[in-house]
């Protein structure tokens, strides 16, 4: 076969990109002081409590809304042990949350109240933000958006329905060069550039939005950043099944980025991979959700384990410090 003929299937092109955030994972310090921030005063569901998979002897907390819907999903590895976060390039360096459009003096009042440093509010691509850090460092920001999200209040959140987080609203990236990163994401995860401001591009899946975008700060003299407590760990894009993370775990391997193979989670699908500037990304699938193993009434209450950590429950129960939502 003549190999200028070798072109791109573009059906496939448009079946195998990512749809948008699915979760973020962060490293926090006290697991105690982090679920009481994110469920006492940003008022969000813990949706699962379990271990690190690769570090039993440590938690891995899970915040949503009241139904854990893929793309609401903020997670913690709780290490007290690790330094501080450097921040840097290769480096998500915040997360910020979506909050109904008209609520941003509702959270100035409550984040003050609750003793939280949050900055003067600003103006991004139209929204109102404001900037915080959690107790540990993590920085985060509350986007007012009016984008359609799917979304659950949880009925037991100290925040009342109507100024709930709606979600995951984009993440913030750091890179020494941008034009690789871009490329990637364009060709290979299936972003396209939205716009620029005051520094940051931002890249949106279908047009952006809520959810769907992220923004990417050029910092070519900055040097690498590494992890620690206060700093995010990776990112996770969502696709909408097994068929869709095959594909796009196909296109991430032609691009040379050496995916993991598929992991279960049980709660998702995943497949790990570097992106070119060095942050940690991650595919996983919207299914089957974290109702697999617990019921949506009593979600996030006792400890999961994997199956084959199951046989050594009460070990694993021994070394973890005891917590409690204590709204
Ligand atoms: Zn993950």
């Amino acid at each position: 076969m003549d190999e200028n003929q070798q072109v791109s299937e573009p059906e496939e092109f448009v079946m195998s990109t990512v749809t948008g955030i699915h979760h973020v994972t962060c490293i926090a310090g006290d697991p105690q002081e982090n679920v009481d921030f994110y469920t006492g005063v940003l008022g969000m569901r813990l949706v699962k409590k379990s271990v690190n998979q690769d570090v039993p002897d440590t938690y891995h907390l899970f915040y949503a809304d009241g139904e854990a819907h893929p793309g609401a999903d903020l997670t913690f590895f709780p290490w007290p042990t690790l330094p501080p976060v450097q921040k840097g390039v290769g480096l998500a360096v915040e997360v910020s949350l979506a909050i109904p459009k008209g609520s941003l003096e509702y959270w100035e009042d409550r984040l003050a109240t609750a003793g939280v440093n949050s900055q003067e509010r600003e103006v991004r691509h139209g929204e109102q933000a404001i900037r915080l850090s959690d107790p540990h460092g993590l920085e985060l920001a509350l986007v007012e958006t009016a984008d359609e999200r799917e979304f659950t209040p949880w009925s037991q959140s100290p925040v009342p329905a109507p100024h709930q987080i709606r979600g995951l609203h984009a993440v913030r990236l750091w890179e020494r060069d941008v034009a690789e990163t871009a490329s990637f994401l364009v060709e290979t995860l299936g972003f396209a550039m939205v716009g620029e401001e005051n520094g940051w591009r931002r890249y949106g899946i279908n047009g952006g939005g809520s959810g769907r975008h992220l923004d990417i700060r050029p910092m070519p003299n900055e040097s690498r950043g590494s992890w620690g407590t206060g700093g995010i760990h990776h990112v996770a894009w969502r696709v909408p099944d097994d068929a869709a993370e095959l594909a796009v775990r196909e296109r991430i391997s032609a691009a040379k980025r050496r995916p993991t193979e598929v992991i279960d989670r049980f709660w998702f699908k995943s497949v790990y991979f570097l992106e070119p500037g060095g942050v940690l990304f991650e595919i996983a699938t919207d299914g089957p959700g974290f109702t697999v193993d617990e019921d949506l009434a009593t979600l996030g209450e006792h400890l999961v384990l994997p199956p084959w950590l199951e046989p050594h429950r009460r070990e694993i129960e021994d070394a973890l410090p005891p917590l409690a939502v204590r709204v």
